[in-house]
């Protein structure tokens, strides 16, 4: 179905044109030339042969199956991959597409699909059937949410929802030859979740014909007092439009703004919905039209809205900036509505071509974008600006709820379950019954003495599977959690509530527990407790693990607050570096190690510390961070006290550090500082991160950014030199720890080479 027949531009609705052509149906084959003509047409390079090889596929293995409307099968997979290079799906999704109901309704499997297409095309088709398979069922509506999210989650790949929306879009156009009871039930499942999922997925196009095509079968009656006074009214309109639009034209000409004006007249379902919810007849709408003009820049959009409000009256209350403030899905436009001289009200979009591909494509506009123009080269800025849109999206909820949903349904590292009550609880993959019972509460965890699954007793191990019913058993008897659960628990806000929990309950317990694991880890690497615990060094090493008193350090390793493995490997190194440095330290390092004693005993009496940090023998003193190291707690850490802006804290691995330590200018300013013991502050940081250049890599990057919550301020990413991608990333950590998981997490990416803090 090309654009021309799109129900939404210039036309109210009209009936899809999808009768057949003559008493054998549709020719698959002529529809096919169209199909090939039109991905021609659409300038972006696909393997011709390969998606030839796929009809051909599909064509053989639907033989002898017939569409109600009597066309051969097949049809419809050709007339869904139409949809989806409308769509601006890539090459393997069309592949997919024309493959899609293979598995479910021939005898091929997907080893077929495999061999020929390989095992991307394969999962693809093999997630759209899995979708196929889920029975709908009219439900409440937080059921209908949950199964919207149970959708997402299901398809780990999100080509997988666009393809089975491709294949809903054609399903709807040609629901007219379906039973009655068959269109209704379709219709509510489309109405119900898959507009809701275009919609988040920022596929405008999609939902507005998904939803006009299901309000026609859900109430005829009402879906055809509207367009019978539309079509009634279309003379007026038309003339309306034609010179509203002329107007408009002519004025931007004048003030030489290039643009494109559009109108349409609004989807039937919207202004069905403002019937019912303003309670108006539909004589009483008067905004039916709307007009759209695309502008090439951001303050064109603002210069066009100015003279759009110059040349009709605007309605006060009705102007939205949504370029300034995004839509959670991405969209980006200035609306306004103002009235004409007729006294009829419409309204104005004004977006750039950019915007106006996002919002016509969602997601999709990604492929499309990027593969479309071979002009855009990766490494332009641009062709990241979606990610980073989600990124930023984060901030407000309803927008972390979208790409909450966004990133499951690409990764497989999250599992949904219910509540009794059908409430969806997501945990990270691999969780148990005590991740859900700590992320309802911790009372419910401390207090859990049993789980069932899906009605069945399972136990506390047990790893949650997609859709399982989960029942938490508590007794006030409970005995509270036991320290097996912090390596059942997979989420780290389980094990932090397990390890309050044996931090508060069980202070003796935990000094008694964790004196034992820390002399234990000692002894068996063939050392002597007393090494470590002698007076002479024990300050120093317990410092440099921020601790105060030997007691806290047992404790924070009984609860798990710290390994006795990390606690000892790092107290060994300083003890190493005391004794080496102990021969021949320099008259300087003297002086500093004594400045740094002064430190530790003037902070008791005085000192305060600023930002975390503690400077020697000096009180509230002004701290910066320097942005060439961007120091965090853990780190090592050296002051310089810079001419009036205070004392600027380097790492000691800084370049700058390293090369000005001795300079006889800086002689002096160089002064010993640490972190404090108890730090609330959270610290900014840059990671360079070098990856390959294919596609994905930057995608699964962000993803598992916001997988592991990190707190991302900006990210950056180019092309360098040798085929490889250099992405920046700043982000707010609490200290190194956190870090070096983000870190490791962003190593363990395929595609990823190297993973750095920046230091210059
Ligand atoms: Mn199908």
């Amino acid at each position: 179905m090309s654009d021309d027949t799109v129900i939404y531009e210039k036309l109210p609705a009209a009936a899809p044109a999808s009768v057949p052509a003559s008493k054998g149906g549709l020719d698959p084959d002529v529809m096919y030339a169209d199909l090939e003509k039109k991905i021609e047409a659409g300038g972006v390079k696909m393997d011709m042969n390969r998606i030839r090889a796929a009809y051909e596929m599909a064509k053989a293995a639907h033989e002898g199956q017939f569409r109600k409307e009597g066309s051969p099968y097949v049809t419809h997979c050709v007339a869904a991959a139409e949809i989806a290079v409308d769509m601006g799906l890539d090459e393997d999704s069309i592949v997919a597409t024309l493959l899609h109901d293979i598995i479910e309704d021939t005898d091929l499997g997907y080893e077929d699909i495999q061999k020929q297409f390989g095992p991307s095309v394969a999962d693809l088709v093999e997630g759209v059937t899995k979708l196929t398979r889920v029975q709908y069922t009219n439900m409440e509506d937080l059921q209908m949410e949950n199964m919207r999210k149970m959708l997402l989650a299901m398809s780990k790949d999100i080509r997988v929802i666009l393809i089975k929306i491709a294949d809903r879009t054609h399903n709807m156009r040609t629901m007219e030859y379906q039973t009655e009871e068959k269109q209704r039930s379709k219709s509510l499942e489309t109405m119900e979740v898959y507009a809701p999922i275009a919609h988040r997925l920022g596929l405008q196009r999609a939902k507005w014909e998904l939803e006009d095509l299901s309000l026609k079968y859900l109430d005829p009656t009402g879906y055809k007092e509207i367009t019978d006074v539309l079509d009634a009214r279309m003379p007026t309109l038309q003339k309306f439009m034609d010179k509203i639009q002329g107007e408009i034209e002519a004025r931007l000409a004048e003030v030489n703004v290039h643009c494109s004006v559009f109108c349409r007249i609004k989807h039937i379902y919207s202004i069905y919905r403002k019937m019912y919810s303003q309670n108006l007849p539909i004589n009483g709408i008067f905004d039916l039209c709307a007009f759209r003009v695309i502008v090439d820049t951001i303050p064109d959009c603002y210069n066009v809205l100015g003279i759009i409000h110059d040349m009709y009256k605007p309605v006060p209350g009705r102007f939205k900036d949504y370029i300034s403030t995004p839509k959670p899905n991405m969209y980006q436009s200035v609306h306004t509505t103002v009235i004409g001289s007729e006294g009829i009200p419409f309204e104005v979009q004004i977006r750039t071509w950019d915007m106006h591909r996002t919002a016509e494509y969602g997601v999709a506009a990604h492929w499309k974008y990027k593969m479309g123009d071979v002009s855009v080269k990766t490494g332009d800025e641009e062709s990241y600006a979606w990610i980073r849109r989600l990124l930023e999206s984060q901030q407000d909820s309803e927008a972390s709820d979208f790409f909450h949903n966004l990133k499951i349904d690409m990764f497989s590292d999250e599992v949904f379950v219910f509540s009794p009550k059908g409430d969806a609880i997501n945990l990270p993959a691999g969780a148990t019954p005590i991740d859900f019972a700590y992320s309802i509460h911790s009372g419910v965890g401390n207090s859990m003495v049993g789980a069932t699954v899906n009605g069945r007793i399972v136990t506390f191990d047990h790893v949650l599977q997609n859709g399982d019913v989960v029942e938490i058993r508590t007794s006030k008897n409970s005995p509270g959690p036991s320290r097996d659960w912090l390596h059942m628990a997979k989420s780290g806000s389980a094990r932090a509530k397990i390890k309050q929990w044996f931090k508060k309950e069980r202070r003796e317990e935990n000094v008694a527990t964790g004196k034992d694991m820390f002399e234990r880890e000692i002894r068996s690497r063939g050392l002597h407790v007393e090494d470590f615990t002698n007076e002479s060094v024990l300050p120093a090493l317990l410092k440099k693990i921020s601790y105060s008193n030997i007691d806290d350090m047992y404790a924070a390793i009984g609860y798990g607050g710290m390994t006795a493995t990390r606690a000892v490997n790092r107290m060994y190194d300083e003890l190493v570096r005391i004794q080496k440095t102990s021969d021949r330290k320099t008259a300087l390092d003297k002086v500093n190690e004594a400045a740094e004693r002064r430190v530790q005993q003037s902070q008791k009496a005085t000192g305060k510390p600023v930002h975390g940090v503690l400077v020697a023998g000096l009180d509230n003193v002004l701290i910066k961070f320097s942005r060439c190291c961007t120091p965090i707690p853990g780190d090592d850490i050296i002051g310089y006290i810079t001419h009036g802006q205070g004392v600027s804290i380097h790492r000691k691995d800084c370049p700058n550090y390293l090369r000005r330590s001795k300079a006889p200018e800086d002689a002096g300013r160089w002064i010993p500082v640490s972190w404090a013991e108890e730090i609330s502050d959270t610290y900014t940081t840059t990671l360079l991160v070098t990856f390959s250049s294919q596609a994905g890599t930057l995608m699964e990057i962000a993803t598992a950014l916001n997988a592991i919550n990190a707190k991302v301020h900006a990210l950056h990413a180019q092309d360098t030199s040798d085929g490889k991608s250099l992405c920046s990333i700043t982000l707010e950590v609490k200290d190194l720890e956190e870090l070096q998981k983000i870190e490791k997490k962003l190593s363990g990416i395929h595609g990823v080479s190297s993973v750095e803090r920046r230091t210059k």
